[in-house]
């Protein structure tokens, strides 16, 4: 029964290869590991899947960083925001 453990993850291996799936980085071998996992495993099978609605999510979300532009517009916002007392 070896070549069993040896296919076997740690609940810990099994989290960091789901990471990388989602970013297309594990191999071949190491999803099929994980998939195995996930079969007897449900605590990971739930990380797995809130992981990928997670993904999911933000992709839709579409998130872009702050242009300096938008910075500049938010800080004149926390400047008019504070000057409010002045006359
Ligand atoms: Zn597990």
């Amino acid at each position: 029964m070896k070549g069993i453990s040896i296919m076997k993850l740690s609940c810990r291996e099994a989290a960091s290869v789901c990471n990388k799936a989602e970013y297309k980085e594990a191999n071949l071998r190491e999803k099929l590991r994980l998939k195995l996992h996930l079969f007897f495993c449900k605590t990971c099978k739930d990380y797995y899947q809130n992981n990928r609605k997670l993904t999911g999510l933000i992709k839709k979300a579409d998130i872009k960083p702050c242009s300096a532009e938008q910075k500049e517009i938010f800080k004149q916002h926390m400047k008019n925001g504070n000057s409010k007392t002045t006359e």
